[in-house]
């Protein structure tokens, strides 16, 4: 292409490819600051794909700081102030004796921020207009060129665009096209076990402030309330059972799975009715070594994302588009970034959030005598011994909040009861 046709392509500050979660924040923020933003979205409406609903204390300050928050609140975000951890092994009235308060983990934070995804997002694609960016809907990338040049070529319809420039942010999620074509290899966990969502309407009966996990037999639930007798619930179980839901009447079973005798309150999710489809997704950890390349970066999912069993991915994608907004800020229009420090600061996150999400996936969804016996015996030395719960800090004040002992194999034996290596 010569220098002339060059000039005919429209030139921004910086273009988005993918506008959910990280990549309308982005925008939103850097139109703020006056850029010019080019923001892609492959979809023409934002659905129901079984995606976070619930972010942790930590996100919620990190959606503060990005001056996102009052968005989110007066899109419907709502906070939830208990948390309650059912078990077989616990008697449901000893669970609820002792209900953990959620406005203690971060300073002037009421608790985790609960809202629906496709709320979420168009609420921030509607502040990255409302700041000026230029949003886009209906959007076919068709190529990505990264490097000293970068480029995107786009259609939408039948029609094709491009557009030019200094930076490429990915923030497509977890398959990635700009991934892709920055050649920045994704790595993964061996799953660990299946996990579904489902958003239930009608279970007027839960307590809308409280919050629940617990296990009974081979399944495991998690419920966050959503307002207007509205929970997202999720269940795990074991791998061996890939056709467990499968079927038309795949739904109404899972919520059927919710009758637990550990936690007498979940017959109201069970009364409830299906408000969304069901989708269940083999759960692991994947990351990036190094999430950017000449001309191009990665937030969010699309950077690899931690197991959904803690719920952190929004939090993770809040705290990407923080750093990377600020290296942005700092560098000006036009300029150079250097991500090394998102890189090095993303790296030691995830590997915190990764250690911890297998404790977790070990104690809450693994089935059977053993594990049973495992969940036991952490609740009675726990309660003599609270630091073997430590990890739980990182997930509610962030993985920098606790210290890095528990990071270590060391913690992990203790809390799992295993012996030393
Ligand atoms: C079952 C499950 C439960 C979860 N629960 C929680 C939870 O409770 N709390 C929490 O914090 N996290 C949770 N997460 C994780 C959380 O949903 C994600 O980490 C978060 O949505 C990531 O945001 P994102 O913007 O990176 O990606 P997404 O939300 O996936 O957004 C990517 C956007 O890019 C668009 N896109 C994709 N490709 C292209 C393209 N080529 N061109 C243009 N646009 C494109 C998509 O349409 C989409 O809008 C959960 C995840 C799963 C799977």
């Amino acid at each position: 292409m010569s220098q002339t046709d060059n000039a005919l392509i429209p030139a921004y500050d910086l273009i988005i490819v993918g506008g959910g979660i990280a990549g309308s924040a982005t925008a939103a923020v850097m139109a703020r600051q006056g850029w010019s933003v080019l923001l892609l979205e492959k979809t023409e409406q934002f659905v129901d794909r079984v995606r976070g609903e619930w972010i942790a204390p930590w996100g919620v300050a990190e959606t503060r700081r990005l001056g996102l928050y009052d968005t989110l609140v007066a899109s419907g975000g709502r906070h939830l102030s208990r948390h309650i951890t059912y078990d077989e092994t616990l008697d449901p009235a000893i669970a609820e004796s002792a209900p953990l308060p959620l406005d203690m983990f971060c300073d002037g934070v009421a608790g985790p921020l609960c809202i629906g995804h496709p709320r979420h997002c168009q609420a921030l694609f509607d502040a990255a207009l409302a700041a000026g960016a230029t949003g886009l809907r209906g959007v076919d990338v068709t190529a990505v060129h990264l490097g000293a040049a970068p480029q995107v070529e786009y259609c939408i319809g039948d029609q094709v665009f491009s557009a030019r420039a200094p930076l490429v942010i990915g923030a497509d999620g977890r398959t990635s096209q700009v991934r892709e074509a920055a050649g920045i290899a994704l790595h993964q966990d061996p799953p660990h076990h299946w996990f579904a969502g489902l958003l239930v309407e009608g279970a007027h009966g839960w307590d809308a402030d409280t919050q629940a996990i617990g296990t009974e037999g081979d399944f495991s639930f998690l419920a966050f309330p959503q307002g207007d007798g509205r929970v997202r619930v999720y269940g795990g179980w074991a791998l061996d059972q890939a056709h467990r839901f499968k079927g038309p009447d795949g739904p109404r079973r899972f919520l059927d799975a919710f009758a637990m005798n550990c936690s007498p309150r979940n017959r109201h999710l069970v009364e409830g009715r299906p408000a969304g489809p069901l989708q269940w997704f083999i759960n692991a950890d994947a990351w990036t070594d190094e999430p950017f390349v000449a001309g191009g970066v990665l937030a969010g999912d699309a950077a690899g994302w931690n197991d959904p069993i803690l719920g952190l991915g929004l939090s993770i994608s809040y705290r990407d588009v923080r750093i990377i907004t600020d290296i942005l800020k700092a560098t000006g229009p036009g300029g150079t970034p250097d991500f090394a420090l998102y890189a090095q600061e993303r790296t030691e996150r995830l590997r915190r959030l990764r250690f911890v999400a297998q404790i977790q996936a070990r104690l809450d969804m693994e089935y059977g005598e053993v594990a049973q016996a495992r969940r036991h015996s952490l609740h009675e030395r726990s309660a003599a011994d609270p630091t073997l719960r430590l990890h739980a800090v990182a997930v509610m004040a962030g993985p920098e909040a606790a210290p890095p002992e528990v990071f270590t194999d060391a913690h992990r034996n203790r809390v799992l009861g295993l012996q030393e290596a």
